[in-house]
């Protein structure tokens, strides 16, 4: 049975996209079988693994209208071990068309159980709010990772964004856990960086990972060639951090 990991954080720019798409190149590397889903109406998580979001046949949009299988919106992309299910604008939709829709929060959850025995990671990109999607991964899911950027404003938002996942808890999903918290866009030239990780670090409860994601210049320039970071520049900083992180989230698994 794969884990199912919501990569989410209300706030946008953190390292989300960024994050789901490097740790499941960097899991499918060490030859874990790898789904990644989009859940962003932006789609940048489809085109930074080469898919052009625009081509999709079946996206996660079709699988949310309840049109078409979970089996016909995989798609196989050029890397070894890592499937996507694309998703583009047309999933803007879907808050409306989930209006009055039995079960809403559950629509994603009930199509990825059909596959989950396939993969050993499900990774969801989630947009950059709290809303039905978010809410749809977060059921689906047995934990959240939360990317958190090393900026003076790091921790707003976040007890909000634990609150939400207590009450998924509560409410839809009794097996969810928080994965852990990761720092991205460290730049180590500042103190800021520094104190950022040691203020989160003395002030939550959560597991924050040990890898800590630096801001590399690497890593803003793959997605627009359609690559990883762990093919684009195999031996830049970015890409040695999300193999570290990914060794870290197949260690917790066997722990
Ligand atoms: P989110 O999905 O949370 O909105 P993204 O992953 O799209 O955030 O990142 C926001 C922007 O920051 C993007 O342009 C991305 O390329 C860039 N970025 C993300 N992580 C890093 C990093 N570690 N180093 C440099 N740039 C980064
Ligand atoms: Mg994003």
């Amino acid at each position: 049975m794969g884990r199912i990991i919501a990569v989410a954080n209300q706030k946008g720019g953190v390292g989300k996209t960024t994050t789901a798409i490097n740790l499941s190149a960097a899991l499918a590397e060490k030859g874990k079988k790898v789904l990644l889903i989009d859940l962003d109406p932006q789609g940048n998580a489809t085109s930074g693994v080469g898919v052009e979001k625009n081509q999709v046949e079946n996206t996660v949009y079709d699988l949310i209208l309840g049109e078409t299988d979970i089996h016909d919106c995989i798609e196989y992309t050029e890397f070894e071990n890592l499937h996507l299910i694309a998703s583009n604008v047309d999933l803007a939709a879907a808050e409306i068309e989930l209006i009055g829709i039995a079960e809403k929060e559950f629509i994603i959850k009930k199509a990825v159980e059909k596959i989950r025995d396939r993969y050993d990671f499900i990774l969801i990109d989630c947009p950059p709010s709290l809303n039905l999607l978010t809410i749809n991964a977060m059921t689906t899911a047995d934990t959240v990772l939360v990317p958190i950027q090393c900026e003076y404003y790091a921790l707003e938002g976040l007890s909000q964004l634990i609150h939400t996942i207590n009450l998924v808890r509560e409410r839809l999903n009794p097996y969810l856990d928080i994965e852990g918290i990761v720092f991205t866009m460290y730049d180590a030239r500042t103190n800021l960086s520094l104190q950022v990780v040691e203020n989160v670090r003395a002030n939550v409860k959560q597991r924050v990972y040990s890898t800590i994601i630096p801001r590399n210049v690497r890593l803003a320039e793959a997605p627009s060639h359609g690559y990883p970071i762990t093919i684009y520049d195999s031996k830049s900083a970015g890409a040695e951090s999300y193999r570290a992180l990914a060794d870290e989230v197949i260690n917790r698994e066997d722990s």
